[in-house]
């Protein structure tokens, strides 16, 4: 232990070889006979009361009779990193609790070092992961960072199994090119053994999927569609509320302060925010018939069979069209493009549960969006595969959480 005016500063563990057992080749493993030793190497393991504490050895190079002069197996190292295996899944396992930036304070090492920790622990867990069984997938597209341009948005392919909902794959944009880049990493066997696939209407998608898993039954999410439902009656409002702005200032101002009443679900709105709803829907508002046209809407999702859902969405979009509200016709065109899409959803019942994709991608926004301080799309990646993607762990001899 070294300390500096009685304080402890670090340990070092001085490591050496059994004089009786060979170096194993880091190649194969196998026990080969020595030829010299390297320098002393340092590796930085789990702290022991706080206090930093190193791995001291100096590594022997062996003469392997199949891949020559290589330097031995270390049990506790892997390839050149500074840490030992046990430090890196320490730091990785307690980086998925706190922020990286926290989990280097705590543990007194660098963000760099969380990094490159929880980067080898995806790694191993890339490499060891099974894809076997995989039946149905979930695509989507998730913002990211500032703006809008196409760098700011991700493609994800997640597995949303009954048994099994994990990230499979992201990749950066959200174009053709991109979604099939992960179909391909996913391999031929995966995609061909696929039973459904649920996406956005998002056209580069709905294009690459029917060329690619034609086989699988392919949904339209339930909530993509609540989604662009919701972005109409605010499109809705927003106008209405700017055209109201010159003649009836006060009605103006009731109608700007509506938002979030008006995206909830009609039987969740209560209290002061009901009355002031209710109000609203007794005017005479365009806001208040698209609004009831989305809540509508929700019915479409009770039916069991095709048949009634079809004639529903015949007739709601019908409605929607007479209703000379430009953005709500927008949607009840796009639903009628996608009619068949729209209908799988009962053709899967059962197969895909309910919000499934939403509880994924809301997941996705606490990591992207808490200040993990990432900077590149890189470590952003690695901290998605950590937290969602159910990897499998590397084996360690030991554990310290
Ligand atoms: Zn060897």
């Amino acid at each position: 232990m070294y300390c500096h005016q009685g304080q402890p500063e670090w340990i070092d563990i001085t490591v050496e070889p059994h004089g009786g057992i060979r170096g194993r080749c880091s190649q194969c493993q196998r026990p080969a006979p020595g030829y010299d030793r390297l320098p002393e190497r340092r590796w930085s393991f789990v702290p022991l009361w706080g206090i930093p504490t190193y791995f001291c050895y100096a590594p022997r190079r062996v003469e392997c009779s199949q891949h020559g002069v290589v330097v031995e197996h270390i049990p506790w190292s892997a390839g050149k990193r500074p840490m030992t295996c046990a430090m890196m899944g320490f730091l990785a396992r307690w980086a998925r609790r706190l922020s990286w930036r926290e989990t280097a304070q705590v543990f007194l090492t660098s963000w760099e070092s969380v990094y490159r920790s929880v980067e080898w622990f995806v790694q191993e867990g890339l490499g060891k992961r099974k894809l076997e069984g995989i039946e149905s997938i979930g695509v989507d597209e998730i913002h990211w960072g500032h703006g809008s341009r196409a760098d700011n948005f991700l493609t994800v392919i997640y597995q949303i199994d009954a048994d099994c909902r994990r990230l499979l794959w992201v990749g950066k944009r959200r174009s053709q090119a991109t979604l099939r880049r992960g179909l391909k990493a996913l391999g031929p066997e995966v995609v061909k053994g696929l039973r459904s696939v649920c996406s956005d209407m998002w056209k580069p998608y709905l294009n690459v999927l029917a060329a690619e898993a034609g086989q699988a039954l392919h949904v339209l999410d339930r909530f993509h569609i609540t989604t662009h439902l919701n972005q109409a009656v605010d499109q809705v409002r927003r106008g209405e509320s700017t055209r109201l702005q010159s003649h009836d200032k006060e009605a103006a101002k009731r109608l700007k302060h509506m938002r979030w009443p008006l995206l909830r679900r009609g039987g969740k709105v209560r209290g002061h925010a009901r009355r002031k709803l209710n109000a609203l829907l007794a005017s005479k508002l365009a806001t208040a018939r698209a609004w009831e046209l989305k809540e509508t809407f929700s019915y479409f999702w009770r039916y069991k069979s095709v048949t009634w859902a079809k004639a529903f969405l015949d007739c709601w979009c019908y409605r929607a069209m007479r209703s000379r509200l430009e953005p709500m016709k927008k949607v009840a065109r796009m639903l009628r493009t996608h009619e068949e899409l729209l209908l799988n959803w009962f053709r899967a019942k059962g197969e895909i549960s309910n919000g499934v994709v939403e509880g994924l991608n809301n997941k996705i926004r606490v990591v992207t969006r808490r200040s993990y301080g990432f900077r590149t799309f890189d470590a952003m990646e690695i901290a998605l595969y950590h937290t969602l993607g159910r990897l499998p762990e590397p084996e360690t001899a030991h554990r310290f959480c």
